[in-house]
């Protein structure tokens, strides 16, 4: 039936396409290595996505910054190292980024098929999750729509992966989607890259007129209507226009078309201006631009623990810790950063009432503090190990991902390399 203002859908039967052990919706930092995590404790494992790679915001998202990190992450670093598909940046002119890392998306969504496929994950791609399959309150697997219709995947622990927390949020669980201005994550942003630069030459304009590139750079911000930061990319000769769009929602499908649309009007403008001004980008061309928005945050999961920014400055030490953030990345950390090692426990990745359902990744439980210090890509990868080795061990176990052990939980993630306290 429709009326002016709805469209009444009958209810209907959904096939079941597959089942597993394990299914990770979302094929982000925290997706792939939740799935390979789960996949290497022997758990059945299926990898869903919207799209048709790996690697989310790393990859589509042309978010290509990266921290050094331990564990899966290391492993991801010492594969893009073997195909040059790493530049560290303490190697250039650019002090200022020397703790981190530029990667090459195309190589990386390369090694992240490679990972999965070597340790068995079962890969769903062109899959768009739309609704959780809740029975008993427990989640038992998702719907999902794909060319071929709407179908069903099951599973014995769902991990939502999907940055925006969809497959918890449809199950019912409790969410904060508040994102309020002055947080990183609050900012949206579509990528683009410009090639062809000769970076020595720019190099040297920087160092002698260094003053004249900031006034250049400020003008190119004037010209494209918010803030961006051009840097260096993975290739010298490849500049990476990083944007922060304030006031929009990332959940609003009117606000995604507004980024969409908006931030590539200004590409053509922006990129000729620096031709004609900057010294070493007189050859210069719009190389690419991002096949997925740029999301910095979104829902953010109300579990078993919601970790604060008070907590993260102070350091807090928990018995279930599953990852700690290193104190030697800095970025997003704010000036005055904690003396130690931050933890995060277990409970965070745990919503506070529905089972069959762990979270990973940039929706995980914590409130806009915490998240905007830790919702970058090595963070991520982190929970994604917890979660997956989680997800195995209470298939394993025949348990609630909330009842596993968490000893149990934390001495497997030693074993794979993880540093814990
Ligand atoms: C512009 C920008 C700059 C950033 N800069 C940095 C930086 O310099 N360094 C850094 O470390 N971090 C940076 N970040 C943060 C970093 O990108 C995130 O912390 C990280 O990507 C989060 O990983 P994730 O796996 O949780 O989510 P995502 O990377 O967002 O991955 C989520 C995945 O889920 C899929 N998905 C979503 N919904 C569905 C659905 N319903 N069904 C099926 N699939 C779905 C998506 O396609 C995607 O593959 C930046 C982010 C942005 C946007």
């Amino acid at each position: 039936m429709v009326t002016a203002k709805t469209v009444h859908e009958s209810p209907r039967e959904t096939n079941i396409l597959t089942e597993a052990d394990v299914v990770v919706v979302g094929a982000g930092p925290a997706g792939v290595t939740a799935a390979i995590a789960a996949a290497r404790e022997g758990a059945d494992t299926i990898l869903m996505d919207r799209y048709g790679h790996l690697g989310g915001m790393a990859t589509g998202g042309l978010v290509l910054m990266f921290n050094p990190s331990a564990g899966q992450g290391q492993e991801w670093m010492d594969r893009l190292n073997k195909v040059n598909g790493v530049h560290d940046l303490s190697r250039t002119s650019e002090p200022e980024w020397g703790h981190t890392r530029m990667v090459d998306p195309e190589l990386l969504k390369c090694i992240l098929n490679d990972m999965t496929l070597e340790t068995g994950v079962r890969l769903l791609l062109h899959s768009w999750s739309s609704a959780a399959v809740v029975d008993n309150n427990t989640v038992k697997g998702v719907i999902f729509e794909s060319k071929s219709g709407r179908q069903a995947v099951m599973g014995k622990v769902i991990i939502d992966a999907t940055g925006d927390g969809d497959v918890y949020a449809s199950a019912g669980a409790e969410f904060d989607a508040s994102l309020d201005k002055g947080y990183r994550t609050s900012e949206m942003a579509m990528v683009f890259r410009i090639g062809g630069i000769n970076f020595d030459k720019f190099a040297e304009f920087r160092k002698v007129q260094p003053q004249e590139w900031v006034k250049l750079r400020e003008e190119g911000f004037e010209l494209a209507g918010f803030h961006i930061a051009p840097i260096p990319g993975q290739r010298q000769d490849v500049f990476w226009v990083n944007n922060f769009i304030r006031g929009k929602n990332c959940l609003k499908v009117e606000d995604l078309n507004w980024v969409e649309v908006n931030v590539r009007k200004i590409m053509i403008p922006l990129y000729s201006f620096y031709k004609k001004v900057v010294p070493g980008f007189e050859n210069s061309y719009l190389y690419d631009s991002a096949s997925q928005i740029g999301t910095r945050g979104s829902r953010r999961l109300i579990g078993a623990h919601v970790l604060t920014g008070e907590e993260a400055k102070t350091g807090k030490k928990f018995d279930d810790t599953v990852l700690i953030f290193p104190r030697g990345v800095p970025l997003s950390w704010p000036a005055d950063r904690p003396p130690e090692n931050v933890e995060m426990p277990y409970r965070c990745l745990v919503p506070v009432k529905l089972d069959g359902l762990l979270a990973a990744g940039r929706c995980f439980s914590s409130d806009q503090a915490a998240n905007s210090m830790f919702n970058v890509i090595s963070h991520c990868i982190q929970m994604g190990q917890a979660a997956g080795t989680a997800a195995a061990l209470a298939v394993q176990s025949k348990v609630q991902p909330r009842e596993i052990d968490i000893k149990g939980l934390q001495k497997r993630l030693i074993a794979q390399g993880v540093e814990l306290p």
